[in-house]
């Protein structure tokens, strides 16, 4: 996978913009609030149809202007893609793929693929289980439309159960409706469960023999991936029987709590060195290390699925890193595009620089 170039109209605070990237690295540096980040924010919301930083739209539009474009040209396994992205104030976003307007917001998913990482993803390895799900569902959204639309459903659904088992009609009433509900909950729900656990298998191997480079062969780092609903086999009529059981077993206690307690959005993913919770006994290097460690798994994975390599976006992350890291992640993104940004270059480990494109950003130019 390879950006050629990215035009940006009324983008933050950028006018116009074109930029032109190199195949491997290209640095973005200069003072805060310049625009390095915008121009990330620009090529992820590409990649997810959303921007990794807010959930308004209209944040992203120049604040004198009424209307943003985002165009960013790419190859893919030999194919020119196009995709033109164009945000109105208050209206519904506008996307052409090689001229093709788009019917969904979503339909972007899986067009340009990228890892995107910055100091904030030390939330996926601090803080509580929905930054860890909101990893898991991410990558598999990105790589799998299948799971993108399951994921909307049960979310749906489980919205209009929650609301439901709020309501103060007769009970009765209430269980009928409940298990019409429920139905579609396991449809969905066991297909997402299904999809984690063969992902979380799947990047654990990756991720375990990453850090044990990183760690010079002291730390096994493993990921447990622990549903709310325990099942015997990993095949889908396994789950979706466990599914049943659970919601039927809670469905007092969910009525009395006006809440469901049990499915893929109480999901929980462990992170674990040497046995230990990282979060909870990691130290701060460990906790670099193993995010590292994610994230150039998530990458392989991605590689894994699509067959082409995504872009890496490191977001004012390079210079966090220490030596020791800066130099295993230069190695290990040989034959990868890389944007980084940063205040300042010169004490960045990055070996040869005359190889790298760089880019000075002032005031959005
Ligand atoms: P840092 O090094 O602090 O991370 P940065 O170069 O990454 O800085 P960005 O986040 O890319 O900075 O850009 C921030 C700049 O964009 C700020 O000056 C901010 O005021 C400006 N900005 C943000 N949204 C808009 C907008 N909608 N219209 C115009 N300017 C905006
Ligand atoms: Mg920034």
């Amino acid at each position: 996978m390879n950006i050629e170039s990215i035009f940006l109209l009324n983008f933050r605070n950028y006018s116009e913009q074109y930029i032109e990237l190199d195949p491997g690295i290209n640095i973005f540096y200069g003072e805060n609030a310049q625009g390095k980040t915008n121009v990330i924010e620009a090529v992820y919301l590409l990649t997810m149809g959303k921007s990794h930083r807010t959930n308004k739209y209209n944040e992203m539009v120049k604040w004198d202007k009424n209307d943003s474009r985002i165009c960013i040209k790419f190859n893919k396994d030999d194919f020119d893609y196009n995709i033109d992205f164009v945000l109105k104030r208050n209206q519904k976003k506008q996307i052409k793929v090689n001229g093709v307007r788009l019917d969904k917001l979503s339909d972007i998913l899986g067009k340009l693929n990228t890892v995107i990482f910055s100091p904030d993803h030390m939330k996926i390895i601090k803080e509580g289980p929905s930054e860890r799900r909101r990893f898991i569902d991410s990558i598999l959204s990105q790589t799998k439309p299948k799971y993108y639309y399951n994921f909307t459903q049960y979310l749906k659904v489980l919205a209009q159960r929650n609301v439901l088992l709020c309501n103060e009609k007769n009970d009765g009433i209430i269980e009928k409706t409940l298990d019409i509900w429920d139905h579609q909950l396991i449809e969905y729900g066991s297909r997402i469960i299904k999809d984690r656990q063969i992902f979380v298998e799947s990047i654990d191997n990756k991720a375990w023999k990453i850090n044990k480079e990183l760690s010079g062969g002291r730390e096994d780092f493993h990921l447990k991936y622990m549903p709310s609903i325990a099942y015997g086999k990993h095949e889908i009529t396994d789950i979706k029987n466990a599914f049943e059981k659970r919601l039927t077993e809670a469905r007092a206690s969910d009525m009395r709590r006006k809440l469901t307690q049990y499915g893929p959005h109480r999901d929980e993913l462990n992170l674990f060195i040497n046995d230990k919770e990282v979060r909870n006994y990691g130290s701060q290097g460990q906790q670099r290390s193993v995010l590292l460690s994610l994230k150039l798994s998530e990458m392989e994975y991605i590689k894994d699925e699509t067959g082409s390599t995504p872009v890496l976006l490191l977001d004012d992350v390079f210079s966090e890193l220490d030596k020791l890291r800066q130099g295993f992640l230069i190695s290990f993104i040989k034959n990868v595009q890389v944007i980084i940004t940063c205040t300042d270059y010169e004490n960045l480990y990055l070996g040869d620089k005359s190889t790298y494109k760089i880019f000075n950003v002032r005031s959005g130019k």
